[in-house]
């Protein structure tokens, strides 16, 4: 299994470009081959690569991850048992994320926050006991190898596309690190990232640590916080306008990740004021399920 396994495609949006008064490219990592498109592909099969290919996959993220649906999904494709530590509110846990997992055959409980280092030292002490190996992956695959996967498509994509600015949701930061790092070096290309929850420093912090991962300790980073619409998972009318631009162009977007990133591109006053003119890629990350499973709440 390679470490890149789809280039996402890159299409021309000549209208809605017009609209937005930018040359539009848009990536498309939420069609790639895959029955669960989006950035956690690239990360994970870039995590797993060289890995024991019978042991157990463990993680832990929100009831409602992309991370975690994604794991289960790769895990019932290779034949891997996946073990999942979750953590979310009830009123997710009817939902259609968790039946997916289900029908995926993941294996999985629903913790505390402050129970899930636990839970999972439990599971991979109990599932070694039983001779069983763990390959135990970092939440949300914020690691060096999901770094250098994003790096490796950014350089084919940047290279093929000589943008000037990238604009992507960004989360815990691995993936804006890992473009931002394939950005090194080329003075006409920068990359920003949009915030989905974090402000601006600690967000910063860890988009540069993953740049370091991906091979570039001083790569450019722009994080912008300003778009958060108040925090993880909620989103007010701001939020809610780009989403509906978008899928009235026919360009699903959702309200936790790609929605914000949308908004920033279409704000006048900001960044889309910034960018006017100018030959802007806009890496779209996926969440389809986001939207489809009506997560998260409007405030
Ligand atoms: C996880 C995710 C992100 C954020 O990616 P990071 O590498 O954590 O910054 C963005 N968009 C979607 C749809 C995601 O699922």
């Amino acid at each position: 299994m390679s470490t890149t396994p789809w280039l996402p495609p890159v299409e021309r949006w000549e209208e809605l470009g017009e609209a937005l008064g930018v040359e539009l490219l848009i990536a498309r990592d939420d069609l790639l081959p895959f029955p669960l498109p989006g950035n956690k592909v690239r990360k994970l099969y870039a995590e797993l690569e060289g890995a024991d290919p019978d042991a157990i996959l463990l993680t832990n993220g929100a009831v409602t991850s992309n991370h975690c649906r994604t794991l289960a999904m790769i895990g019932a494709r290779r034949g891997q048992e996946v073990h999942l530590v979750l953590h979310g509110d009830s009123a997710e846990r009817d939902g259609a994320g968790l039946r997916m997992l289900s029908s995926l055959g993941a294996k999985y409980e629903i913790v505390e926050p402050e129970s899930i280092a636990r839970e999972l030292d439990k599971v991979e002490i109990s599932s070694r006991a039983q001779g069983r190996a763990v390959t135990r992956i970092a939440g949300g695959c914020h690691t060096p190898a999901g770094a250098k996967s994003f790096r490796d498509a950014g350089l084919t994509i940047m290279d093929r596309w000589a943008p000037d600015v990238i604009v992507v949701a960004s989360g815990t930061g691995a993936t804006q690190g890992g473009l931002a790092a394939a950005a090194e070096g080329r003075p006409r290309t920068r990359v920003v990232g949009v915030s989905v929850a974090r402000e601006a420093r600690r967000g910063a912090e860890a988009v540069a640590e993953a740049a370091a991962w991906a091979g570039s300790p001083n790569a450019e980073i722009e994080f912008l916080d300003g778009y958060r619409d108040g925090g993880y998972g909620k989103w007010t009318r701001k939020t809610e306008i780009a989403v509906s631009q978008g899928w009235m162009a026919g360009l699903p977007l959702d309200h936790t990740y790609t929605g914000k990133a949308f908004a920033a591109l279409t704000d006048a006053a900001g960044l889309g004021g910034s960018l006017r003119g100018s030959r802007v890629l806009f890496w779209h990350t996926g969440g389809l399920m986001n939207f489809l499973t009506g997560e998260g709440a409007s405030s």
